[in-house]
């Protein structure tokens, strides 16, 4: 009954019992306290589910590109699940919980809808932080209820199996004792440990799965991680060139293409993207190409998106045009040494202010690195100088401009150190004197430093000439910028 109705019936019942003379003070404050009871348990005992069920009814491990590795773990814990009675023969117990760990936006989520679907099971979807409430035991509570309304829910749609998906899991799992509000954290942890440490019972009709998902597995408090528990630790990593290009595929599938689009060009300008960055790239092109007018999406749509998402909308804010000549110096400057060290390395550079950039240079990768030598980073370092020395050289001095340029420099030139490449040798990076690693840092900065300011004073006409260009078209693509240098012979030599 909606509560409007009772609180008008209560009402009318205390107005008639004053009008006969009865004192109703005391009915009423069991009213009010008998209410807010009841309000209190409700709101303790709501599972809110963050995806409708819906959505994980048509996710198949078909619409997930790449990640290979984390699929085939995934099915094969799957499989016992799904050939229960076959395995339970072997005296194999099946899995309780399997814990996905990755990066934001690495495809999770959909991960384990695709993996309800496989088992044709129910689905439940929480989030860590629904369970946390000031109020000591409502997360205990809120847990139980979620293993009971996933049994529930499983007999209600006649399915054997329930996975119950806790994204953020860190939230409830990290280690006990270490949160403020302490008691509460542990005890829903307690639960939780209690609830899959009871899911083996052979007389449950329904089996539960626990799939849970975080970006934070350091935090996580040892006992979740016990076998038993979460069995499997699935990582689930950024895509490489081949996952990209897959995920482009799904996500252009039903968009108007036009023919210049090179999906595979794309997947090599997009390292470092995860899925959710290149599902957002997909929509990000199609939203140009109508913004434009256009009635497929083409190639170019694709190349503006891929900046949109790393650096965000173009500002209105116009920097004056002194400012605007200093921008395009600093950032021809990082694509000249850039192709010093890299010849086609440049993809783009333009002076159009985007989020927190004035303007930028974007490096294309032809393959995923996942080792640095010593040469590279100290190649990186250069590029990351050659902003601040390209201002130094054209216009005298230097700006606040290349700060973050610095930073990123020092880290890399940390990276040597740490790695035992540099002159020092093998160091121990907790208990090296500040003052040497200091002295190394700036060693390896300023070598080079020198070496970038040399090969911009030796290409200075060629980089005016750029840098005229650039600031009539605000935007230059790797190949015509690429053209400016064509009549160098031997640019890297020279
Ligand atoms: P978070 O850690 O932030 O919760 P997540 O790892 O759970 O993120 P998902 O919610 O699964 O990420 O993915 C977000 C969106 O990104 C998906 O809806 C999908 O559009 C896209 N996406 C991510 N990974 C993939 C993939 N491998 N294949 C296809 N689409 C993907």
């Amino acid at each position: 009954m909606p509560t409007e109705i009772i609180i008008g019936i209560g009402l009318a019942i205390v107005v008639f019992l004053f009008i006969n003379g009865i004192n109703a003070l005391p009915l009423m404050v069991i009213g009010l306290l008998a209410y807010v009871m009841q309000n209190y348990m409700d709101k303790s005992n709501i599972i809110k589910t963050s995806k409708p069920p819906e959505a994980s009814k048509t996710i198949t491990f078909d619409d997930i590109g790449g990640q290979e590795t984390a699929k085939n773990e995934l099915l094969e814990a799957l499989d016992f699940i799904k050939n229960y009675d076959e395995i339970s023969k072997m005296g194999i117990r099946p899995l309780k919980g399997i814990l996905l760990t990755g990066a934001p936006g690495t495809g999770k989520t959909l991960l384990a809808m695709a993996a309800s679907n496989y088992i044709d099971s129910a689905f439940i979807s929480v989030s860590g932080s629904e369970f946390i409430e000031l109020y000591a035991g409502v997360g205990a509570q809120r847990v139980r209820q979620l293993f009971k309304t996933a049994r529930e829910l499983a007999r209600k749609n006649s399915k054997r199996h329930c996975v119950i998906f806790i994204d953020e899991i860190e939230v409830i799992a990290g280690v006990r004792g270490k949160n403020t509000n302490h008691l509460e954290y542990d005890q829903t942890l307690n639960q939780l440990l209690v609830e899959m440490d009871g899911l083996s019972a052979k007389e449950d009709d329904v089996k539960i799965l626990v799939i849970g998902a975080t970006n934070r597995p350091d935090i996580l408090d040892p006992a979740i991680l016990r076998p038993g528990r979460f069995d499997r630790i699935v990582k689930v990593n950024l895509p490489d060139k081949e996952g990209r290009l897959q995920i482009l595929k799904l996500h252009t599938r039903g968009k108007p293409l036009a023919e210049d689009v090179d999906l595979e060009q794309i997947a090599k300008e997009t390292f470092g993207f995860s899925g959710a960055h290149l599902e957002n790239l997909c929509n990000e092109a199609a939203i140009l190409a109508r913004r434009s007018g256009e009635k497929v999406i083409r190639h170019c749509h694709f190349m503006e998106a891929i900046d949109k998402v790393i650096m965000g909308e173009k500002l209105n804010r116009k920097p004056t045009k002194d400012e605007m000549r200093r921008i395009a110096i600093h950032e021809c400057g990082h694509a000249l040494i850039s192709e010093y060290f890299k010849p086609n390395s440049v993809s783009t550079i333009t002076i159009t202010s985007r989020g927190e950039a004035l303007g930028y240079m974007r490096q294309k990768r032809e393959d995923d690195i996942y080792l640095y030598t010593k040469s590279y980073l100290e190649a990186q370092i250069a590029i990351a100088l050659a902003g601040a020395a390209a201002e130094e050289i054209m216009l005298g001095d230097g700006s606040t401009g290349a700060s973050g340029d610095i930073d990123h420099a020092v880290d890399l030139a940390k990276e040597i150190i740490f790695s035992g490449m540099s002159e020092m040798g093998v160091v121990d990076r907790d208990s090296i004197p500040l003052k040497e690693l200091h002295k190394e840092i700036s060693k390896i900065i300023n070598n080079q430093k020198e070496k970038v300011k040399e090969i911009i004073e030796k290409h200075k006409d060629e980089l005016n000439k750029i840098i005229d260009y650039l600031m009539e078209n605000e935007k230059i693509d790797g190949e015509t910028f690429r053209s400016f240098l064509k009549d160098l012979k031997n640019f890297k030599a020279a």
